[in-house]
């Protein structure tokens, strides 16, 4: 019990460390990266605190190194998702009784662990496991992971303290329960921070939580669950499992004490989730809770004051920084016939210098992609794309698999705007662009917003303010995060919270208060001090 109004630390965001030669830093990691790959780990799911194995080995290998073995992951199934509830359940009181301010002061903890002695470990199996440059990684796995942790529990403590009015001889108040259940989190393999959010922002609101990753993210998951227990998270809070998601999704959406789900993803798994759990409403003891932010196709759009440079420099960071592989990656542009030329001379000249390869190799500016699947189903676009009429390949079109699942920047250029890599999710190193003429402005702005589904990033290019200004009201429902003059990736914690809506989530904001209101089930209590002993009214009175 605590007898005072807590106030907790002032967030902050974790600064990106630049790994330049001869940094303390750079030598750090390399010296993990080198560590890491000499050794061959075994990971066993982590249910009510205990590590356990299965007969069934999966081996994990670097995207970018294919015949190299960082380890193995034990694979379970449907018993492992049985234990995983009961040991989530089974410490939901204790968990729920302890005080928020315990709580904080775990996640605070693991927050500093992964800033300072975890760095290193953390940034390595990244780029190990997902094939990030050291800097995708850092700004990922150390500084936004670092960034959600002290962020939402801020936020926490925000929402705590926000209380209703009280009239005289009346005290209102709002406790902010937890969910009466387990929550679920299911997480994408291209963002540790967020495979870690989405089972520590529930817990940190006092839920209990089953955690599914995604099997190429599991080699960063591991060192994600040691941080928690070394920060103090008591056994069976979070329960890491590694079912197929299907075997696992079976079991978790139709319980009666499933209360919500914490989902980032693909638009097409969630569409299948939400439908399971409408499903088995009947079932559930309460409404769950459906988060999910997924896919996205998202834009930039130059009007014909934008500064060429500047564009140039956002297509190619927007675009290929990770492979593409950013829910947020810029892969549809439009630029106008008058700086069509000067933009297409500056971005060829910048691919030509990237390099494209093993992230050990700190000159690569690009890894591979994820998997064998995700490379064979973007080399089929880009095969397509070479066939087809009215498509040019302006840069790249190259890809091999020979030792890592490596794609080169790919840019084509379409004579139809609604050609196919102009409106589905790619999630690979493949920009398409579209000329419009530049005096089309309010037509492509129309365009732009009809074309695809997905409405989570989107950036716009301008020097003329009324331009900017039309743009802002046509495309108000095109993106969840709108960039003016930037690129459309790189959102930061505390500063851009991120979601779309349409096609491309539920748009609950992670890194923001927003998403943390989804996690509990608010309780209003209302204490008379005075009450009535008289059932009658004045207005009943004889006059
Ligand atoms: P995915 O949908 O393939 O997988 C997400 C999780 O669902 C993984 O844990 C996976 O194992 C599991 N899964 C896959 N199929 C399943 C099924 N049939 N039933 C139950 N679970 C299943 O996504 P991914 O490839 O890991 O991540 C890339 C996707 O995530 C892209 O579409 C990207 O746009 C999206 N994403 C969105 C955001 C955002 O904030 N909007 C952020 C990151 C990624």
């Amino acid at each position: 019990m605590y007898s005072g109004f807590y106030k907790v630390p002032q967030p902050y965001n974790e600064p990106v460390k630049n790994y330049a030669p001869g940094s303390p830093e750079r030598k750090e990691i390399k010296a993990m990266l080198a560590a890491m790959r000499s050794e061959v780990v075994e990971i066993p799911m982590v249910i009510g605190g205990k590590r356990i194995t299965t007969d069934e080995k999966i081996r994990i290998a670097p995207p970018h190194d294919i015949n190299h073995t960082l380890g193995y992951f034990y694979q379970g199934g449907a018993e492992h998702v049985h234990m995983a509830i009961e040991a989530a359940l089974s410490v939901r009181r204790q968990w729920q009784s302890l005080e928020w301010q315990d709580r904080a002061a775990i996640f605070l903890k693991a927050a500093d662990l992964v800033s300072g002695p975890y760095r290193a470990k953390i940034n390595a199996a990244t780029m190990l496991g997902q094939s990030k440059t050291v800097h995708q990684a850092e700004i990922d796995s150390a500084c936004e992971f670092a960034d959600f942790l002290r962020f939402n529990v801020h936020y926490m403590a925000q929402i705590y303290g926000e209380q209703p009015i009280s009239s005289p001889g009346i005290w209102n108040r709002m406790e902010y329960r937890p969910m009466e259940g387990f929550i679920y989190a299911l997480t994408p393999f291209n963002f540790t921070a967020i495979a870690a959010n989405l089972p520590s922002a529930p817990a940190l609101m006092g839920n209990v939580v089953v955690w599914k990753p995604s099997n190429t993210q599991i080699y960063s998951a591991r060192v994600i669950m040691e941080i928690f227990e070394e920060a103090g998270l008591p056994p069976g809070v979070i329960n890491l499992i590694f079912v197929p998601g299907p075997v696992a999704g079976k079991i978790l959406l139709q319980h009666p004490d499933f209360v919500g789900i914490h989902f980032t993803g693909s638009t097409e798994v969630f569409k299948k989730i939400w439908k399971a759990i409408g499903d088995h409403v009947a079932v559930h003891n309460t409404y769950p809770k459906i988060v999910g932010e997924t896919g996205g196709k998202d834009f930039v759009l130059a009007h014909r004051s934008a500064d060429p440079r500047a564009l140039a420099t956002a297509l190619v960071r927007g675009a290929f920084e990770y492979q593409g592989q950013k829910c947020s990656a810029a892969s549809r542009a439009y630029i106008p016939d008058n700086l069509w030329p000067e933009v297409k001379r500056l971005l060829l000249e910048d691919l030509q210098t990237i390099k494209v390869g093993p992230v050990e190799d700190f000159t690569n500016f690009m890894g591979a992609v994820i998997d064998e699947a995700s490379f064979d189903k973007l080399a089929g676009y880009i095969d397509n794309a070479k066939k087809d009429e009215g498509v040019e390949v302006v840069f790249g079109g190259t890809y091999d698999k020979s030792n890592g699942y490596f794609i080169q920047p790919t840019v084509l250029q379409v004579q139809d705007p609604m050609y196919i890599t102009m409106r589905e999710e790619l999630f690979g190193p493949v920009l398409t662009i579209y000329v419009y003429p530049e005096d089309q402005w309010t037509e492509t702005l129309e365009l732009v917003d009809r074309t695809s589904n997905y409405a989570l990033t989107g950036a716009v290019f301008a020097k003329d303010r009324y331009a900017i200004e039309e743009a802002n009201v046509a495309l108000t429902n095109a993106a969840g995060n709108y960039y003016i003059n930037d690129k459309p990736t790189g959102a930061v914690v505390g500063q851009q919270p991120f979601g779309g809506a349409r096609a491309s989530g539920t748009n609950d904001k992670s890194g923001s208060y927003l998403n943390l209101l989804r996690w509990v089930s608010p309780r209003t209590i209302k204490e008379n001090f005075n009450p009535p002993i008289d059932y009658r009214y004045p207005f009943m009175e004889e006059a």
